[in-house]
């Protein structure tokens, strides 16, 4: 035990849940916070038993009330797929604006240090490559992914202004697409609607003629980046994700190879404002953290691959959105 209290907001959620196993693994007290909305409890039940471990269901955009001291805040809480915005685009602005504002005003208030989970959608469809924390991005306010984009900005902004202003400790992670075990199957993401689609026996939906490029970090490496960025007395900017750039037509293949489906890759239309390139330069991060990522992508799909096939056949059929 290391008689620290965290308090992880979007706790159900693909990358929360990892964050309080983790932070439980190195004895915590772990408080994971949720609303649901798009937060799986299945995420976070294995965790009910730990004495250490507390779950609130609670909307953060609301006043935020805990009880005791609180060292540590990871605010997580976001919806985090364009499809997800799409279909809640006002809850997606209210939770990077007013729910990261509650989390701040809860640090200031039990004198904890706070990290953000901000996104390398702040660089929109960047011009510069890889993307540098130094650049400043080129987003479209009113495009449909604004809500999202325009609210991780302003996350970023209010952060830097707590820390500034209200001294408060401030960390601040852009993350880079990540995938792993608990990713929701029916979040429009590329990975699970690739391996969806093979273990359902459909084709591959590529967006666009597919040479679009991304950048695919394993959950774990992703976990260890943030862990030590909360470490560290660091209180700009940090991209963490994985370098290794390929594209999703490339990406389709392997997903084919993985699973060995006989079905093909069909192309749709791409959506507005979808970024052409994406690579996270880690310069930053391994000079200031040491870190880097360790999960090559044969070995992180594998096992995000065993995931999937082990879900229930109604799981995997549930292709319809939640909010649908
Ligand atoms: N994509 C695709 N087929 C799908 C889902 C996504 O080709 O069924 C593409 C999408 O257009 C984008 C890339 O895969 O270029 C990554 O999409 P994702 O939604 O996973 O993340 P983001 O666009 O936020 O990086």
């Amino acid at each position: 035990m290391t008689n620290k209290r965290i308090l992880i907001t979007g706790a159900a959620g693909f990358l929360g849940s990892h964050l309080c196993d983790r932070f439980i693994k190195e004895g915590f007290e772990v408080i994971g916070m949720d609303n649901l909305i798009t937060g799986d409890i299945k995420n976070i039940e294995h965790l009910f038993k730990h004495k250490e471990f507390e779950f609130i269901e609670h909307d953060v955009t609301k006043f935020i009330h805990i009880p005791g001291k609180l060292d540590y805040i990871l605010n997580f809480a976001s919806p985090a797929s364009p499809i997800d915005y799409l279909k809640i685009p006002i809850q997606t602005l209210k939770v990077g604006s007013l729910g990261t504002h509650n989390c701040l005003g809860l640090a200031k208030e039990k004198n904890a240090r706070i990290l953000v989970a901000s996104t390398s959608e702040v660089y929109g469809d960047p011009t510069v490559h890889p993307q540098t924390e130094d650049y400043w991005g080129n987003v479209n306010p009113v495009g449909p992914r604004g809500v999202y984009d325009e609210a991780k900005r302003f996350q970023e902004a209010i952060t830097m202004a707590y820390h500034t202003y209200h001294k408060v400790e401030t960390r601040i992670v852009r993350i880079f697409n990540t995938y792993g075990p608990r990713m929701r199957l029916n979040d429009g993401r590329v990975l699970p609607a690739f391996i969806g689609q093979a273990l359902r026996g459909e084709d591959l939906t590529v967006f666009g003629d597919g040479s679009q490029t991304r950048s695919f970090c394993y959950v774990d490496d992703l976990i260890e980046g943030i862990f030590r960025l909360l470490m560290s007395d660091y209180a700009y900017p940090v991209n963490i994700g994985n370098p290794d750039e390929i594209t999703i037509k490339q990406f389709g293949e392997e997903i084919i190879k993985l699973t060995g489906t006989k079905q093909k890759m069909i192309l749709k239309d791409l959506p507005t404002d979808d970024p052409k390139q994406r690579q996270p330069d880690i310069t930053l991060a391994r000079k200031l953290l040491g870190w880097e990522p360790k999960v090559n992508r044969a070995e992180g799909l594998k096992i995000t691959y065993d995931y999937f096939k082990s879900l229930s056949p109604e799981e995997l059929t549930k292709t319809a959105h939640r909010f649908e």
